[in-house]
């Protein structure tokens, strides 16, 4: 596919096209930063040789599970599958990350439930 012709066809110019791709990965990476919140880092929106916006990424910091903490590891955890969900159009990637971060809340449930446990067995 030639862009120069397709951007053509539908009567747009080159900066018409660079500025619409740039401000739909901008919205989708903006929505994983604003979801994010401190977890979240800078928007990247990354170029072709023709300075065309091609794709774009937020780093998000994934939760470790704090056996001390499973409630801050579950919130962390429930940040980031907030976060890779928050774009209308989440990617492969975004799934990627928002499975990790599940897994990452199971384990931490799993703790929890199992201090929980010890808890009532010792009032008992
Ligand atoms: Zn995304």
């Amino acid at each position: 596919m030639s862009l120069t012709l397709n951007s053509a066809m539908n009567g747009k110019s080159r900066q018409d096209l660079i500025r619409e791709r740039y401000n739909h990965i901008y919205q989708h990476e903006l929505a994983h930063k604003m979801a994010g919140g401190q977890y979240a880092g800078a928007i990247h929106i990354e170029k072709d040789a023709n300075g065309i916006p091609v794709s774009g990424h937020v780093s998000i910091q994934m939760p470790t599970l704090d056996k001390n903490n499973p409630n801050k590891t579950i919130q962390h955890a429930d940040t980031v599958i907030k976060a890779a969900m928050a774009p209308s159009d989440p990617s492969g990637q975004d799934y990627k990350v928002a499975a990790s971060a599940r897994a990452i809340k199971m384990q931490a449930l799993a703790v929890k439930n199992n201090q929980q446990g010890k808890k009532l067995d010792r009032q008992a």
